[in-house]
């Protein structure tokens, strides 16, 4: 049996996460966090029952408390709630499915007990890669990828010898605007960025795969997630979302990892690694298919992803403040306060004006996040 906590059990990857310890009864959740979505976590507790659960608020924890009254289940909550899930004793993997830099100090805790990680929250690994990947590596814990072009990568490198990977190629569908000018980007609406052409997703992701800031923060999760320099990371259009993303050698060989566009696949693969189980579902009919193609990002487009780029190069602070001022633009436009290549300027003002710190510490990455804020928010 192998026990499993999930953080952001109620999203878009904590729910595939339980649709797959739905099918393995091999799997048992022993705890579950959520922020606010009271009632789908009271069914889920139902459901799986975890021995430890936690919620955002203090309310949110004394309504499930009522709730849950006919239940045996400990209920903690806030920050220290993660921690307590991230360390629980009875658990063998974490899987991060929360949203943001939150994750960054359960992630942390959970590595400590030598737990491993199904990591989906790529900001953590974005801002505090230099510190996750190496304690990671001290505390002998695994980080297995559940995005799914870094999921493609590692399935792409099993049985290879690490050292004679020449590049990463990352696969992009595009988004929903691809092919589109800067004028024609300049009105267009919440409804049709929400909607993309092969991923079904959170709004958050959704929204950065329109403005490929998605993109970039995957090459910036890539570079720690494998010690690949920069430079050798190569992102590829692929409109078609087949190949999920390849590895070339230096031989000139290409590895890449196919399916069809389901989250399912990485997440199972992350909790049974290196098994491989069943899994019902669509599969890949190249008839039907005929063809697949490739083109290059247009970065003077979409320029969330060379400020990505910028600030995969800088590094210290920067990845913290691009993804910072990212997270907080992005839900302005979510609530129709700006404009969406306002997302990208906004990224670009806060990186000018931020002072990078070389090596952050857990403490001055999060000031580092407040500070673009409140930057923010002086201007909005
Ligand atoms: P969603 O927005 O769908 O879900 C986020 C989850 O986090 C929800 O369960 C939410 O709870 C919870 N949460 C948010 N804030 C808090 C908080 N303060 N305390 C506790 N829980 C909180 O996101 P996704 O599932 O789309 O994405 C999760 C992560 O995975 C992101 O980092 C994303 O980049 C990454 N990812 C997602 C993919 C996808 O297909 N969706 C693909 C690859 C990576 P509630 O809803 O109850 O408020």
């Amino acid at each position: 049996m192998k026990k499993i906590a999930i953080l952001g059990s109620t999203g878009s990857i904590g729910t595939q996460t339980l649709e797959i310890v739905r099918d393995n009864p091999d799997l048992d959740v022993v705890g579950l966090a959520a922020g606010t979505n009271i009632d789908l976590f009271e069914k889920q507790v139902r459901e799986f029952r975890p021995k430890l659960v936690s919620l955002q608020s203090e309310e949110a924890c004394k309504d499930l408390k009522e709730r849950l009254a006919d239940m045996q289940v400990e209920i903690v909550c806030g920050m220290d709630g993660l921690i307590q899930i991230a360390e629980m004793e009875e658990s063998d993997v974490l899987v991060t499915a929360i949203v943001g830099m939150i994750g960054i100090r359960p992630t942390i805790a959970a590595i400590n007990q030598h737990k491993d990680i199904a990591l989906a929250n790529k900001e953590t690994l974005v801002t505090a890669g230099h510190i996750i990947m190496p304690l990671a590596e001290k505390m002998g814990v695994s980080i297995l990828p559940v995005d799914s072009e870094h999921s493609a990568i590692f399935q792409s490198m099993q049985g290879e010898n690490r050292e004679r990977v020449s590049k990463l190629l990352i696969t992009a569908s595009g988004g929903p605007f691809r092919g589109k000018s800067r004028a024609e980007l300049e009105n267009v609406r919440l409804e049709d960025a929400l909607h993309h052409p092969n991923w079904s997703m959170g709004n958050k992701i959704t929204i950065d795969s329109a403005t490929l800031v998605n993109k970039g923060l995957e090459v910036m999760e890539a570079k720690w997630l494998f010690d690949v320099d920069l430079e050798n990371i190569q992102v590829v259009v692929h409109p078609q979302s087949i190949i999920h993303s390849m590895v070339e050698y230096v031989d000139g060989g290409i590895m890449a990892q196919l399916g069809t566009p389901d989250m399912k696949l990485p997440i199972q693969y992350a909790l049974f690694y290196p098994d491989r189980r069943p899994m019902r579902g669509k599969r890949v009919d190249f008839y039907a298919l005929g063809s697949i193609t490739f083109e290059k990002p247009d970065m003077e487009t979409f320029t969330g992803l060379k400020l990505a780029m910028r600030a995969a190069g800088e590094g210290g602070s920067v990845p913290t403040v691009f993804n910072a001022a990212n997270e907080r633009a992005v839900s302005l436009f979510l609530n129709r306060k700006i404009r969406f290549l306002q997302i990208a300027e906004i990224i670009e003002m806060c990186m000018d004006a931020h002072k990078r710190i070389a090596s952050p510490d857990v403490e001055e990455i999060l000031a580092s996040e407040q500070e673009t804020y409140e930057f923010i928010q002086t201007k909005f």
